[in-house]
């Protein structure tokens, strides 16, 4: 008779090469800690990129002092340092936010409306436009009541 077994499922974290050695990967004494064997153990781990992206993932912007022990190859210092890089390559990436001083349409109603609702300083153009649509809705108003 075959036995047929499916396949437990596994997590990454199953296939750690540090869990036979926990005291080097989060050394007692916090004062600064050699991390070289750990570093070592961590570039030969099957799972490492799935450890780093983990770890960065937990910690997201705590400082190193917080982060504990090597993770994913990487020192607490390090793991910092590549979240304040990460940081600046995804707020140099972002489009540039729309110029305020856009003033292609300036003296619409539009324009006038635009600047209002993103708290932009009002030019006179946009203002005598303004000025202008409030006169003739108030026109369109009168002439609409006086047709009653
Ligand atoms: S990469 Fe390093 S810390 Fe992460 S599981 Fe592997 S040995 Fe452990
Ligand atoms: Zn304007």
């Amino acid at each position: 008779m075959t036995v047929t077994t499916l396949p437990r499922a596994r997590h990454w974290s199953d296939a750690a090469a540090c869990a036979q050695h926990p005291d080097l990967f989060i050394p007692e004494n916090d004062g600064d800690p050699d991390y070289t064997t750990a570093k070592r153990i961590c570039r030969a781990c099957p799972v490492i990129e799935q450890c780093l992206t983990a770890a960065m993932a937990e910690e997201k912007g705590a400082d190193r002092h917080v982060r504990a022990g090597v993770r994913g190859g990487l020192t607490p210092g390090e793991r910092a340092r590549k979240h304040r890089q990460e940081a600046r390559a995804k707020a140099a990436s972002q489009p540039p936010r729309k110029d305020p001083a856009d003033t292609s349409d300036c003296g619409t109603q539009a324009a006038y409306q635009r600047h209002v609702k993103r708290h932009e300083v009002i030019d006179q153009a946009c203002r005598d436009a303004h000025t202008e649509w409030q006169r003739e809705r108030r026109a369109a108003a009168k002439s609409a009541g006086a047709a009653v």
